[in-house]
């Protein structure tokens, strides 16, 4: 047993992105406490920064106040209907449980401005439940406001360019961090370690291991998220869950990139395959789901195809005012261009275009983009209690260690349909609030180690 260590403190979080930063936001509410987080790149960045910045809560004030009836009951039984995954589901409620809360203490005590988006139907959800802040700038404005928030705190220290790069573990219990910052190791003393860097979509070996299946998608999240917690974790003989299921996106702009609006759909939005004919009800998939279905289809490709009604009710999101300062969206003004551009003649554009009864007409002019499949995040990982405990093989807590976001096993079961809007910030922010709270009301959190007394 070692017993070197460069630095000493009680918190020590891998990973600055949202699980993190709301891991050591909280525990910082305890002005006794150290908190460390070492971050990999903040120039490469986090998901949570390039997301939508979509919160799902279910009761909070901002739906009442729209006279929404939700509860977090209600948030986890659609969760579950979705994902079919029963043996998750005491994960799913404790995690739905806090999610109104943390959504108001982001907005009340951290004066972020959040609103109900009350325009931002998705499949699965019984009513308007994702939280997005006003003027619709996304997760980068969100996560650049908690950053902020955490480098006010006189207790915490945010150390950028420090990637973790293994745990130390002694007689079982994880006592530390090791870091590595400018080319050389640190050894990090900690009560407690926090591993919150995210799933590992931007690994490809991690990806064809567990993820083969889905082909060759457009990957659309950030080069940082290599699954590096997953080696450690099984070395300490933790166990893993649905590391298969992702989230997807079947709305991923072919040349582009770019993502249109999940709430064109809602809006009367139609997809027409490369052969010129309709091939799904789009309300009935969510985009994680859709992805699954583009994949299908020949090229793996279809047209997605919207008229001005659809366009102003969704023109406003960061997805569609990327697409447009993209240049990924066409303009077609009447039922002749929409047919040239689908590659077809003008009767089997108009019958691609006719409504599933009960639905909309689209009205020229019209708008297109061709979309395929992407990845944006991977779904599956470790496998962890409800306070966000690490477990090993045999069910018990590692003494010293925690984990959430895209870390732990997430919310979408064991595959990508299964995934429903707004799991993966739920998870991230839900996990570091418990863990957060969990440090912050210990009796003795010092590094005496805060799970062994
Ligand atoms: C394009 C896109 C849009 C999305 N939109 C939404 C949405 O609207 N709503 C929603 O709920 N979810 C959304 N998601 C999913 C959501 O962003 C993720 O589920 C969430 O960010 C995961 O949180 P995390 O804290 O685990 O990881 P991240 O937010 O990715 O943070 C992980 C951090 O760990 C760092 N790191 C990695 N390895 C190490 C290491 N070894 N040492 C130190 N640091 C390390 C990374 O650099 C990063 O800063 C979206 C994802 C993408 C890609």
């Amino acid at each position: 047993m070692s017993t070197h260590w460069d630095l000493e403190v009680d918190v020590a979080v891998a990973g600055g992105g949202a699980c993190g930063v709301m891991a050591a936001l909280r525990a910082a509410q305890d002005p006794d406490l150290v908190v460390a987080v070492f971050e990999r790149s903040a120039r490469e960045g986090c998901n949570a920064a390039i997301s939508s910045g979509s919160l799902a809560a279910g009761g909070t004030r901002f739906q009442r106040e729209a006279g929404i009836v939700d509860s977090p009951e209600q948030h986890a039984s659609d969760i579950l209907a979705a994902s079919g995954d029963h043996e998750w589901a005491h994960v799913v409620r404790a995690l739905c449980a806090v999610a109104p809360a943390l959504v108001e203490w982001i907005a009340d005590e951290l004066g972020y401005p959040v609103e109900i988006g009350v325009d931002m139907p998705r499949a699965g959800m019984s009513v308007p439940r994702l939280h997005t802040d006003v003027g619709r700038l996304g997760g980068g404005r969100l996560m650049a406001h908690l950053r902020a928030a955490l480098e006010a705190l006189p207790n915490v220290a945010f150390v950028d360019e420090a990637p973790a790069v293994d745990l130390v573990v002694e007689d079982g219990a994880v006592t530390g961090l090791v870091v590595e910052q400018n080319g050389a190791r640190q050894r990090v003393r900690a009560g407690a370690v926090v591993l919150a860097t995210d799933g590992f979509a931007a690994s490809p070996q991690l990806m064809a291991e567990h993820c083969n299946d889905l082909g060759d998608p457009f990957y659309g999240g950030v080069s940082t998220a290599t699954g590096s917690a997953i080696p450690w974790l099984t070395d300490l003989g933790a166990t893993f869950r649905n590391m298969g299921a992702c989230l997807r996106s079947g709305l991923v702009v072919v040349g582009h990139g770019t993502r249109v609006s999940p709430a064109l759909q809602f809006n009367g939005a139609v997809l027409v395959g490369t052969d010129g004919r309709r091939f799904v009800d789009e309300e009935a998939h969510g985009y994680s789901s859709m992805a699954a279905v583009l994949r299908a289809q020949p090229g793996e490709r279809a047209a997605m195809v919207w008229d001005a009604e659809a366009m102003a009710a969704t023109r406003h999101s960061e997805m569609m005012r990327d697409c447009l300062a993209a240049g990924a969206i066409r303009d077609l003004a009447d039922l002749g261009s929409l047919a040239e551009a689908l590659g077809v003649g003008e009767t089997a554009a108009a019958e691609a275009l006719e409504p599933i009864p009960g639905r909309r007409r689209l009205a020229a002019p019209y708008h297109l983009a061709w979309v395929t499949h992407g990845v944006l995040a991977t779904q599956g990982g470790v496998v962890v209690d409800t306070t966000g405990r690490v477990l090993d093989a045999g069910g018990e807590p590692v003494p010293g260690l925690y984990a959430g976001g895209g870390t732990a096993c997430g919310l979408a079961g064991p595959s990508s349909g299964g995934y429903s809007s707004g799991n993966g910030l739920l998870s991230a922010f839900g996990f570091g609030w418990i863990i957060g709270n969990h440090l912050a009301a210990l009796e003795s959190p010092r590094l005496a180690g805060v799970t062994r007394g």
